[in-house]
């Protein structure tokens, strides 16, 4: 904004990871190869009831939609085969996807060696502030470099220090790692069965813990809705997402499309490719629901659904173009 010639100031570099069943890692259990034999990182976590691995780091062009490349999920397989007695197999894979970090560069460095894992702040022009990279693990004190800057570029007298460290996040306040079991006691998820009767069904401690690690106290409105409104089946077989999640996240946190839900909302495309295509229906539908979406842009939402789903490249998605692997 300040400079119409302004260099780059990140560095996208490309990152793959790949999700696995549970039985490659053991709950509360991960694995991390600092240094792999041709000098790579890789890891293997326990993650929403899978396993993740990866990952990669190469540079690349930006994007809307990365895929990722045969051999970078390869190179991740064969890492992680070192490691274990068992073979883990392409066919296991039950998605894979790239996604674009935006490493920070030094705008004022002469050379890429000033490519930082870790954020930047700096004003490029008298106060305009600008910061670059960062990681999600690192947003509180992200926010508080920012703000000091804004207050040293600006000469303010805040009227207190910064306040990042104590702030909850939603859904925080009153939350107890107990509280699942609570909600499992308090409520019930109400179903619709094929022929359209709502029958009362327990909730279950995965749909419970779920429930209650993503929404944390506010998972209480959740139930509510599957209890009182017939949206207490799962979206997917095996997995603890609800119905009723679709509804809440469309009339509580701003969810206007299908990809927005099965990607960020719940996290289902990033867990199983395929769960989230035979998911994508029902989703399309609830949130038909409660936008009052006419036939055309249902149509649009399952079209722009499958393209979505099409750049994760699970087992099923997988292109064996070069020859090499054979889904075995
Ligand atoms: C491959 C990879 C590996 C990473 N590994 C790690 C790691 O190990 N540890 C770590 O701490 N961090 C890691 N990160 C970084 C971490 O993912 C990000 O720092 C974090 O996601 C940033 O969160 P955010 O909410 O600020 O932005 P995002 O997660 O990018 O969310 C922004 C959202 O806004 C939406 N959006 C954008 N524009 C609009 C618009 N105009 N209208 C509506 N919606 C819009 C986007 O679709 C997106 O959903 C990694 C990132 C990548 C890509």
């Amino acid at each position: 904004m300040a400079n119409n010639d302004v260099v780059p100031m990140i560095a996208p570099s490309s990152g793959v990871h790949i999700v696995l069943p549970d039985y490659y890692s053991p709950e509360g259990m991960g694995l991390i190869v600092p240094k792999t034999k041709d000098g790579r990182v890789v890891f293997m976590l326990p993650w929403l009831g899978r396993t993740v691995a990866g990952t990669t780091d190469s540079s690349t062009a930006i994007t809307m939609l990365p895929e990722p490349h045969e051999d970078e999920i390869q190179f991740i397989l064969d890492a992680i085969c070192d490691y274990l007695n068992v073979q883990v197999r392409r066919s296991d894979v039950l998605s894979a996807w790239s996604g674009i970090r935006p490493l920070a560069m030094d705008p004022s460095a002469k050379n890429t060696e000033s490519i930082s894992r870790d954020h930047v702040v700096f004003e490029d022009y008298p106060g305009l502030i600008t910061i670059t990279g960062g990681k999600w693990t690192t947003y509180r004190s992200m926010a508080e470099d920012a703000v000091n800057a804004a207050i040293r570029s600006g000469n303010l007298k805040p009227a207190n220090g910064c306040v990042t460290d104590h702030l909850h996040i939603v859904g925080a306040y009153g939350w107890d790692p107990a509280s699942f079991t609570v909600l499992a006691q308090n409520y019930k998820r109400m179903k619709k069965t094929y022929g359209g009767k709502v029958i009362p069904g327990a909730m279950d401690s995965a749909v419970s813990k779920h429930l209650s690690h993503a929404y944390g106290t506010l998972a209480e409105r959740v139930a509510a809705i599957a209890q009182n409104e017939g949206l207490g089946k799962r979206l997917a077989h095996g997995y603890p997402f609800l119905e009723a999640e679709v509804a809440y996240c469309a009339r509580h946190e701003y969810c206007e499309s299908a990809v927005d839900f099965v990607a960020r909302r719940c996290r289902l495309a990033f867990l199983d490719t395929d769960a989230a295509g035979r998911a994508l229906p029902r989703i399309i539908e609830i949130l038909a629901s409660e936008h009052k979406w006419d036939k055309a842009r249902r149509k649009l939402e399952q079209q722009k659904g499958i393209e979505f789903l099409e750049t994760f490249k699970s087992s099923k998605n997988a292109q064996f173009r070069d020859g090499k692997h054979n889904g075995q």
